[in-house]
């Protein structure tokens, strides 16, 4: 079975202003990379369109509606500090949790055996009823619901490798005990959550809190903590917040990545993936803002899913 690359053209119209680091080439970079790759192994797929009934699932319908009249008819708007939304933005973001909801019907339907989410805006940061780092609806975790509710699952593992700690995941599902939250970030860092002592209600939160400066080995060392908590959960579905801005050359951070570092953690991920949940994985972009280093991450990232069988 083929690996689905779920994508729309709506990201180019989420203008977040000139010099801001969440842009439309992010993905564009990554989309001419994988046009130009042209594997076969690849299915390019277009997100559903959702309904605000699965947002609701994750977020208020205050929350809802707040974003859906904070649209601007023209020119910009500030949904907090550095999360700024153009005209465009409305149909990106729900295009963005579309994506992650068009890939796990595909999982499930089978037809394709993972996938992954090109997508802007990101949505790790934003919380039940806050908007926040770059991040409109919080995309992986209405996924998230989306597989409780929907598929009935059970177990859900949420991988978070973005350099960041996903505070807005961590929040929906501090006490959801059919949903492990792991997360692998810098700290001290923003946003300033993501301590070992918060572990959720029901022991489902596990926060790996790393060093600025912290290496491929130290990094991959910590990363079998990650693995040995997998192990301990036997998920039924992985998902992946795949952000790519611990990468050495990234502007935001100070970790030391290299971009085959993220096809090594993919890759022993997806073992564990063959043993407890079918092979079933979906992974969806969050940051990465070096240009170059994300669109050789991606590919990287995304080798791995093709190659997993
Ligand atoms: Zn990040």
């Amino acid at each position: 079975m083929k690996t689905g690359l779920i994508t729309s053209d709506t990201y180019q119209n989420h203008n977040t202003g000139k010099g801001h680091p969440e842009k439309v080439d992010r993905v564009s970079v990554i989309l001419e990379n994988f046009k130009k790759l042209n594997n076969k192994n690849l299915i390019w797929k277009k997100p559903s369109k959702v309904e605000n009934q699965i947002l609701e699932i994750t977020h208020s319908s205050n929350y809802i509606k707040f974003v859906q009249n904070s649209f601007p008819k023209k020119g910009l708007s500030f949904l907090d500090g550095d999360t700024i939304v153009s005209p465009g933005s409305k149909d990106a973001a729900v295009d963005a949790v579309g994506s992650i909801i068009t890939a796990i019907d595909g999982v499930q339907n089978k037809e394709f055996k993972n996938a992954f989410c090109a997508v802007r805006p990101p949505g790790h940061h934003a919380e039940k009823n806050k908007a926040m780092g770059f991040c409109i609806y919080n995309n992986i975790a209405v996924g998230t619901n989306y597989l409780l509710k929907k598929y009935n699952y059970k177990k859900v593992a949420i991988i978070d490798f973005d350099v960041h700690h996903g505070n807005g995941t961590q929040d929906i599902f501090y006490d959801n005990e059919k949903v492990l939250y792991i997360s692998t970030h810098q700290y001290p860092y923003y946003p300033g959550t993501g301590t070992e002592q918060e572990k959720g209600k029901y022991n489902n939160i596990f926060n790996i809190p790393l060093p600025a400066g912290t290496t491929s080995e130290e990094y991959l060392s910590a990363y079998e903590f990650v693995l040995k908590k997998l192990k301990e959960f036997k998920p039924e579905f992985i998902l992946f917040s795949a952000g790519f801005d611990a990468h050495k050359d990234d502007p935001l951070a100070q970790f030391q990545l290299k971009s085959k570092d993220f096809y090594d953690l993919t890759k022993r991920t997806l073992g564990l993936a063959k043993v407890f949940s079918e092979g079933k994985v979906v992974s969806i972009l969050e940051g990465g803002y070096d240009l170059s280093a994300l669109q050789e991450s991606t590919e990287m990232h995304v080798r791995a899913l093709i190659e997993f069988n």
